[in-house]
């Protein structure tokens, strides 16, 4: 969607970009030029993978250039009414497409103003102050494409929603499929000292799918969570990390580990699921106090009491808490006061532009000391590196999670690499980097 949209508006903008140019036109060019560093940096950061901030990009800079485009060069005339407001109408439906997965407000705010601006534009004839850039017959002439170039976008950002729309659905039900063969997997990454001593693990959920094999949570986690699967399918994972827990018991290389599972804000807001979540881990489990839920920030935003209310739950069923990917959610240092935490998870985000990014130092070394001075563990996610070890351990932080020890593995391969790691006959820290 985002590049079909942007490659559309490429199409409109450059012929007019050209041509403002050879007419010496300087501030027309100017606005087709926004329109088209507009549309290129949005393709740049979809082709990186950043979805999100390609999706915001586009929906904020193309309204608020419409808008301009409507109001400052389609200025309207006795003879020809303002007509540049229709592109508004295609607008509306990509805005209501890219950011379906965002929060409430702003997956309902953008598209509402998108009509309320073509609503303004379409019945005031008022020039707002303006006095046209263009002639009458230009304007005439854009006029008449608006139209049709409008309906064209109407069709495009249409039919690419109805084929997305149709494929998320069947990765929905594929997706439930899954969850009703237990087909849900546990991938496990090692968390551990600077030195390498394993200490814990994160559980990773991992989906194969069907035909297209195993699938980035990056893609099924949003869809999971906004289709409610996310539900079923962490309690299966939760069972599966409290089997293997439970396998551990007594073993010399594992019984010590403790494994974190990330938990969703639906699994904990319904008081339903919550109780369901917690009456799976067995009295067995939790007074050896191996098992930690990971909880995000941006759970404290729906209901700061009840989240609360829940989490003292958790903490008196003998589960600890992490909070994980500090520093990049709705951070009130106030509620991290307040909070019953075990742990505070420093996000890859801080951590990967360590030790070069004195901005990034600067973040981490705060969030280390803030964690610290709570009396919280405080673990580094996303450490890649020796250096972002070193730097980390010279601010305090004593665990790490990252590629740089090792990736997300299955269950089977970390139960082998527990056994190795105790038989001292592997190291999780690369033998070729001198320890710190
Ligand atoms: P998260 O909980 O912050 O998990 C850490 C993510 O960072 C994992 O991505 C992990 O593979 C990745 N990672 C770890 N070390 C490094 C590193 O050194 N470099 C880089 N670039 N990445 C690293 P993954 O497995 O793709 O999961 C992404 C997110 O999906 C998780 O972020 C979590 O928010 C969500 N997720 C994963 N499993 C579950 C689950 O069982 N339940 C729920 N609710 N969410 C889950
Ligand atoms: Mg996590
Ligand atoms: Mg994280």
């Amino acid at each position: 969607m985002l590049c079909i949209a942007s490659g559309l508006i490429m199409l409109i903008f450059t012929p007019w970009a050209i041509s403002d140019i050879l007419l010496g036109r300087v501030a027309l060019f100017l606005s087709d030029l926004y329109f088209l560093v507009m549309a290129g940096l949005v393709v740049l950061l979809a082709r990186q993978s950043l979805l999100r901030v390609a999706s915001l990009l586009f929906t904020i800079a193309a309204f608020v250039g419409v808008v301009g485009l409507s109001v400052v060069v389609d200025v309207p005339s006795a003879t020809l009414p303002r007509a540049t407001q229709i592109y508004l109408i295609p607008l509306t439906v990509v805005a209501y497409f890219l950011l379906q997965y965002e929060v409430r407000n702003l997956r309902t705010a953008v598209p509402v103003l998108n009509l309320v601006a073509f609503v303004v534009l379409a019945t005031t004839s008022s020039s707002f102050g303006f006095s046209p850039m263009v002639s009458e017959a230009e304007r005439g002439l854009a006029n008449n494409f608006a139209s049709l170039l409008a309906a064209i976008a109407l069709y495009a950002a249409l039919t690419v929603m109805h084929r997305e729309a149709r494929e998320s659905t069947a990765l929905e039900r594929a997706f439930g499929v899954a969850i009703m063969n237990g087909e849900i997997e546990a991938y496990l990454q090692p968390q551990c000292t600077a030195e390498g001593a394993l200490i814990g693990a994160e559980a990773l959920m991992r989906w194969r799918h069907p035909t297209r094999g195993y699938i980035s949570p990056a893609e099924f986690i949003p869809m999971a969570e906004h289709s409610g699967l996310i539900v079923p399918a962490g309690e299966q994972l939760l069972g599966k990390v409290c089997e293997l827990l439970n396998r551990w018991e007594g073993d010399a290389a594992l019984s010590h580990v403790r494994v974190s599972v990330n938990v969703s804000p639906m699994q904990l807001l319904a008081a339903e699921s919550a109780e369901r979540l917690l009456s799976r881990v067995s009295s067995n489990l939790a007074a050896r106090k191996v098992l930690k839920f990971e909880l995000t920030e941006s759970m404290f935003v729906e209901d700061f009491e009840m989240v609360h209310g829940r989490m003292m739950q958790i903490r008196a069923s003998g589960i600890a808490i992490a909070l994980d990917d500090f520093g990049t959610g709705f951070s009130s240092l106030n509620y991290l006061r307040r909070l019953p935490l075990d742990q505070l998870k420093v996000d890859q985000a801080f951590v990967k532009d360590l030790p070069a990014a004195p901005d990034a130092s600067k973040i981490a070394r705060t969030i280390v000391q803030l964690g610290k001075d709570l009396g919280l563990e405080v673990v580094a996610e996303g450490t890649e590196t020796a250096e972002q070890v070193r730097a980390l351990q010279e601010m305090g932080c004593e665990i790490f999670q990252g590629f740089f020890f090792s990736r997300p593995i299955p269950a089977e391969a970390f139960e082998a690499l527990a056994q190795e790691l105790h038989d001292g006959t592997r190291s999780l820290r690369p033998a070729a980097v001198p320890s710190c």
